[in-house]
């Protein structure tokens, strides 16, 4: 399923909105992979839900399978916590940067994977049962690295220490000279120390300088004849023997020998791993999609979730949804909600109520229980049967996009446009606040039309509308496929009580003014607010008394009377420059009689 920018953004798939940070995103809640490939893989999964019900059933009978086994969940874990990340290292071999220790690092894992293979054996389902069809355990190339390669190489492969002892009888021989060099090296110092009776002398070798012996300036008069200046320091003098000489060409030589033929060795090792890189791919991504299973399967238990029922059907039906993200992080105990949606009658749920309420929560979790659904994954709610849903849209809050040269009202209009566009019966779109970002009037109308637009017609897409335009709420009974939702609250001595249960409904109230107050907007402030309020109450009252009852609905929306199309017609046809005045004046009275008369008989 394609999830564009913005729904990835809106559902907090990855990262949340306000902080962009993991922690209260939906990949925070499910991720309890225990590899680096599984996150990866788990993170890709969230993003590009499957749209192949076979495929999603598939993993759910996968997930429900270990959610089953709890003892090879323990051992899974156990298993998982061994392995290395495998993927980087094949890329790094690939590019022929790997070090001794990933090649070790490489062995150490394949060596668990017997153990996955006998965990693989334990479980029935499709998935992993394929995976013991073409399991590979690897075991050519774990023999060739371990014979050759030490169990804890340095991390460079050109100082030598890379191959194991015993495996090449020449690499064994140049490595006894180079540490018997060492020792001689000692003997050397120990002799001249005593020879000289500087008892500061030390034997000592370079990059640069090679082998010396090293002399501090308080000691320089001791120095024997024979040694040759080689260096001379702040504080001391550096030479070098006729025998330290033979020592280092001797010492060096089979050095260098020794750390080039065990660079060849490892170079080997490498390569042979390089070519049969696309094997350990392979089982590579196995662990990473039994890791990522794992993982629904741990949250699914943690978190109380519960396999949804997927089908090719139009409906939508939610018994206890919950949001995944705030009821892990919310400081309330979670409300669970129900939904249901079809592509008929159904279809468009207008939702109402005060600021606060849980509109945007309550919508996000349906979008995300989906979502969820669609990757394969356990869902938060007491059961949900989904229809396949083949994409979902969310168009939610405010933001601006200046440097693409859009306005905050022209982001919000150009990705309705876009849904609008693009949904088709099977998409799911979450609607919250459309129309906010210009003046009343335009937004509701805009609002209206909208909804009007996705109700029209025998099949369209499943959508959610919140909204604070009550006045919505009347196109329940105006068209087809249009319910209304409310989420309601209780006033309790002036404050607000949130209940966050959604029932079928209308909200008349949207609370904002003790939601302000409760935000901490100055005392001042909101007593001044109330009085504009009750003010504007007040003649709004006063004009709807004058209102004729068909005027309940904005003027903007009222059908036109078949008495006014007359009306209009007849100013359409009139010949102005023919007509006289008095004669203009009679038509005039004569409309405005039948206007009034109309009006009258409503
Ligand atoms: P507004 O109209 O002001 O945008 P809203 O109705 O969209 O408000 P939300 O933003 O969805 O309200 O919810 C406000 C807060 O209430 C959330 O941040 C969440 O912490 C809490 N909340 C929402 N729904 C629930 C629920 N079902 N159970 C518990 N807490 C909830």
């Amino acid at each position: 399923m394609f999830l564009d920018q913005s729904t990835r953004r809106n559902l907090e798939i990855s990262q949340t909105i306000f902080t962009n940070q993991k922690k209260g995103s939906l990949l925070w809640v499910m991720d309890k992979t225990a590899t680096s490939m599984g996150k990866r893989l788990l993170k890709e999964w969230l993003e590009n839900p499957l749209l192949n019900l076979e495929k999603i059933q598939e993993r759910q009978e996968a997930v429900q399978d270990l959610y089953e086994k709890p003892l090879v969940q323990n051992e899974f874990k156990d298993f998982l916590g061994q392995i290395h990340d495998l993927e980087r290292i094949v890329g790094r071999i690939a590019y022929g940067n790997a070090g001794p220790r990933d090649i070790v690092a490489l062995k150490e894992s394949i060596g668990y994977l017997p153990q996955f293979r006998d965990l693989l054996r334990r479980l029935e389902s499709s998935i992993f049962h394929n995976m013991v069809v073409h399991f590979d355990d690897l075991q050519d190339l774990y023999t060739s690295i371990d014979e050759k390669i030490a169990d804890e190489p340095p991390i460079s492969p050109k100082e030598g220490g890379l191959v194991k002892e015993g495996f090449s009888k020449e690499i064994d021989e140049l490595r006894d000279i180079s540490r018997g060099g060492k020792n001689s090296l000692l003997a050397i110092e120990a002799r001249e120390r005593e020879a000289t009776g500087i008892k500061s002398l030390k034997v000592g070798y370079n990059k640069v300088f090679g082998y010396y012996i090293e002399v501090s300036n308080s000691n320089k008069a001791l120095v024997p004849s024979h040694y040759i200046r080689k260096q001379t320091l702040a504080n001391g003098e550096r030479y070098f023997t006729e025998e330290i000489k033979l020592h280092e060409d001797k010492v060096l030589g089979a050095t260098e020998r020794l750390y080039q033929k065990e660079y060849e060795i490892f170079c080997r090792v490498r390569d042979n791993i390089a070519v049969n890189a696309a094997r350990i791919q392979m089982m590579a991504a196995y662990i990473a999609v039994a890791d990522v299973l794992f993982s629904f399967a741990k949250t699914a238990l943690e978190n109380r979730y519960v396999c949804p029922v997927l089908h090719d059907g139009d409906t939508l039906e939610i018994a206890g949804g919950r949001h995944p993200m705030v009821e892990q992080m919310g400081e309330e105990a979670f409300i669970a909600n129900d939904t249901f949606l079809d592509a008929e009658n159904h279809r468009i749920a207008v939702i109402t109520g005060p600021n606060m309420a849980g509109k945007s929560t309550y919508m996000r979790q349906v979008a995300l229980i989906i979502l969820m659904a669609q990757i394969g994954s356990f869902v938060p709610a007491q059961s949900a049967k989904i229809g396949l849903t083949d994409r979902i849209f969310t168009r939610i809050g405010a933001s601006d996009d200046l440097v693409g040269g859009n306005s905050t009202f022209m982001v919000e209009m150009t990705e309705t446009a876009d849904i609008l566009r693009a949904a088709s019966a099977k998409s799911f779109i979450i609607l919250d606040e459309i129309g906010r970002g210009t003046s009343t009037f335009d937004g509701l109308s805009i609002a209206w039309a909208v909804i009007a637009h996705l109700a029209a017609g025998e099949l369209g897409p499943k959508t959610l509308f919140a909204t604070h335009y009550h006045e919505l709420t009347c196109l329940e009974e105006e068209m087809e496929h249009i319910r209304n939702y409310a989420i309601s609250v209780r006033e309790y001595n002036g404050d607000l009580i949130f209940l966050r249960k959604i029932a079928p409904g209308k909200a008349n109230k949207s609370y904002g003014i003790q939601v302000a107050k409760l935000a901490g907007l100055p005392i001042g402030i909101i007593n001044q607010a109330r009085t504009i309020l009750k003010s504007l109450e007040k003649n709004q009252l006063h004009l709807d008394k004058n209102k004729n009852k068909a005027a309940e609905m904005p003027a903007l929306f009222k059908e036109i009377s078949e008495n006014q199309e007359e009306i209009l017609e007849e100013i359409e046809n009139l010949n102005i420059d023919e007509l006289a005045p008095i004669k203009a004046l009679s038509l005039l009275a004569e409309w405005q009689d039948r206007i009034i008369k109309e009006n009258n008989e409503h």
